[in-house]
């Protein structure tokens, strides 16, 4: 072998002197992990990964990885000398070709933690196809490294069995969505990447054009108008696996590109795509994940989502209920609730009966939680004692009528606990629909069921944003539901959409609509978001002139696939479900993205890079 090959400058080249390390004629027979009783005494040929070396008076054992599993391959000097003497230069994550005999092992080595554990092959004949780098963290199913650390060696990460298991979900999930969609007589088609700015309400990443300069694609948020215009030019059902380009802070679990199982139908009202929802999500979670879930999926208005759990995607297996006490404190004497009211907010009320289980401290702990996480003023609350009166440090605010209303309302008895929420409609639902969640997981006040599937139906078109301006509630091309039409003049903030959610277990797992075919309607809802005539034409002309070319009423839905593959795997992040995910920062920490590029391609694209502003109390540089 030339001296080039041996090359000292691989990692752990040194061990790697013999002529025969190719594969020669040698072929894989069986995954590591097929390894059975059943093939004892055959030969069979494994290939892998080094995932452990032991050397135990002369018998060395190692055991050998592949995707399939891990078999131990022994070698012992009687059985094969040179492949012996060679096994103890094995290191970690060498790649080995090993042929042998299938074995029994002895009673006292069988292990039953391992599929292959009640055997092991002996080896006759070993090739070292590679030598490696010592791992920078054992591949193992909690390798006990840090998440920056296993995103930086995202290659020996990906090796470790809980990532091959959920890209194996994920897998799983594109053929299921296939089958099932191409079974409906949905057609796949490709809409392009490099394209117009989307309006789902995300900020676009664009992309410099060389041939037009000065002019910039943007990556699509969604392909949400390109699909739509498959409907317009008559293909009736589509859908697509989606790449998907949000540029957003990444506060929560969220990656700047992901993935959805986007899907659009003409002809249809509401309840046909919701058919083909439900049978996308029974069937995914039937092949991905080998569970049968309960049909129909049950269905909830937005307006009592809010109402009952606090929650536009609640977790309906919690039991705990929120309760309405707005009109009770019209003309109340206690300012704090008063006050809400009067600025057009909420009073609500998370009961919780038989509630002895939470003390005084962990309340205190829940006030300083909601306050420093949701921006809670505070947390009011009341506990009914045994002989029925109220430890409450706002009980005496409340008139007599007040508190039988309460009691009424919320059927308050001893034992019970009392938490109110007295603000804005959305930041009162946030505060009280996260501590049903929270305190009725904590407490057991859950259903049995590990999966609850629903409908949540009906969102508002507009919502107000911080500024009191009307915008889009999802996005501008939600038909409203035909019977509010008439509010458009009168009050288009009641106006409900068309646009409903699937959830699971408190999880969106996607959205959609029926959509504006009718140019006259699009028009009006672009007016009142504000758009003059002139930015409408710029912006949205060619979808209004598309609709005015004869569009079919239509509606679609997009699922969020890396989240149901996060659910199916039982992953704790989205990052475990993505083969090469980005950071809370945006970085790609294994190939180094985003990076600075060579100026000549600046130039070519004739743009040129301003210093950063100082941030607020550095000195400029
Ligand atoms: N385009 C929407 C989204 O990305 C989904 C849909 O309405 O089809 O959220």
């Amino acid at each position: 072998m030339s001296d080039g090959v041996r090359s000292s400058a691989r990692p752990g080249a040194g061990h790697l002197d013999h002529p025969l390390d190719q594969m020669g004629a040698l072929r894989r027979t069986h995954a590591c992990g097929a390894i059975g009783a059943d093939l004892v005494g055959s030969e069979v040929v494994v290939a892998g990964w080094v995932q452990s070396r032991r050397d135990h008076g002369g018998v060395i054992f190692v055991d050998l990885r592949d995707r399939e599993g891990l078999v131990q391959v022994v070698f012992r000097p009687e059985v094969a000398a040179d492949a012996h003497a060679r096994a103890g230069d094995l290191r970690s994550e060498f790649v080995l070709l090993a042929r042998g005999n299938v074995e029994r092992r002895t009673p006292e080595t069988v292990n039953p933690k391992l599929p292959t554990g009640e055997v092991e092959v002996a080896v006759r004949e070993l090739r070292i196809l590679n030598v490696a780098t010592p791992p920078p963290f054992p591949i193992e199913e909690d390798p006990g490294a840090d998440e920056i650390v296993r995103l930086r060696h995202r290659i020996h990460d990906l090796r470790r069995a809980p990532l091959q298991r959920a890209l194996r979900v994920r897998h799983a999930l594109y053929q299921s969505a296939r089958a099932t969609l191409s079974k409906l007589d949905f057609l796949e088609i490709e809409t392009p990447i490099l394209a117009r700015a989307t309006p789902e309400g995300a900020r676009d990443f664009l992309v410099p054009s060389r041939l037009q300069p000065g002019e910039f694609y943007a990556l699509p948020q969604s392909p949400q108008i390109m699909k739509q215009l498959l409907m317009i030019a008559g293909f009736e059902r589509y859908f697509q696996i989606a790449r998907c380009f949000r540029d957003e802070d990444l506060r929560a679990d969220r990656q700047l590109e992901f993935t959805q199982i986007d899907l659009e139908m003409s002809f249809v009202g509401v309840e046909e795509v919701l058919a083909v929802l439900e049978e996308v999500t029974v069937r995914a979670w039937r092949d991905a994940g080998g569970i049968e879930l309960e049909r129909p999926f049950p269905r909830l208005s937005y307006a009592d989502a809010m109402a009952r759990y606090g929650s536009d995607k609640p977790d309906t297996r919690v039991l705990l209920e929120l309760v309405e006490l707005t009109d009770l404190f019209r003309s109340t004497g206690f300012r704090a609730f008063g006050a809400a009211v009067q600025k057009g907010g909420v009073v609500k009320c998370l009961p919780i009966h038989d509630a002895d289980a939470l003390t005084r401290g962990e309340i205190d702990r829940l006030e300083s939680f909601v306050k420093k996480e949701l921006g809670a003023k505070g947390l009011a609350w009341v506990r009914v004692s045994a002989d029925g009166s109220w430890q409450s440090p706002i009980a005496k605010f409340l008139s007599d009528a007040e508190r039988a209303g309460i009691t009424e309302r919320t059927q308050a008895r001893s034992g019970s606990l009392l938490f109110f929420a007295a603000d804005e409609f959305a930041k009162a639902h946030a505060i009280l629909g996260r501590l049903r969640t929270d305190l009725g997981r904590q407490l057991g006040r859950v259903d049995s069921r590990a999966w609850a599937p629903l409908f949540v139906l009906n969102f508002p078109v507009f919502e107000r944003d911080e500024h009191g301006k009307l915008t889009f509630m999802h996005m501008p091309f939600v038909a409203p539901v035909e019977e509010d039409i008439a509010l458009f003049d009168s009050d288009p903030e009641r106006m409900r959409g068309t646009h409903y959610d699937v959830v699971m277990n408190g999880l969106e797992l996607g959205s959609g609509s029926l959509r504006n075919h009718r140019s006259d309607v699009q028009r009006k809802i672009f007016e009142l978001l504000g758009y003059s005539k002139g930015e409408m034409e710029e912006r949205f002309g060619f979808v209004l002139n598309a609709l005015d070319t004869g569009a079919p009423p239509h509606g679609g839905f997009a699922f969020g696939l890396d989240r149901i593959a996060m659910l199916l795997a039982g992953a704790e992040s989205l990052r475990d479900v993505i083969a090469f995910p980005k950071t809370q920062r945006g970085q790609d920490l294994l190939m180094d993205a985003p990076s600075a590029v060579e100026p000549g391609q600046l130039e070519e694209l004739r743009l040129r890079i301003t210093p950063a502003p100082p941030a607020p109390g550095e000195r400029a540089r």
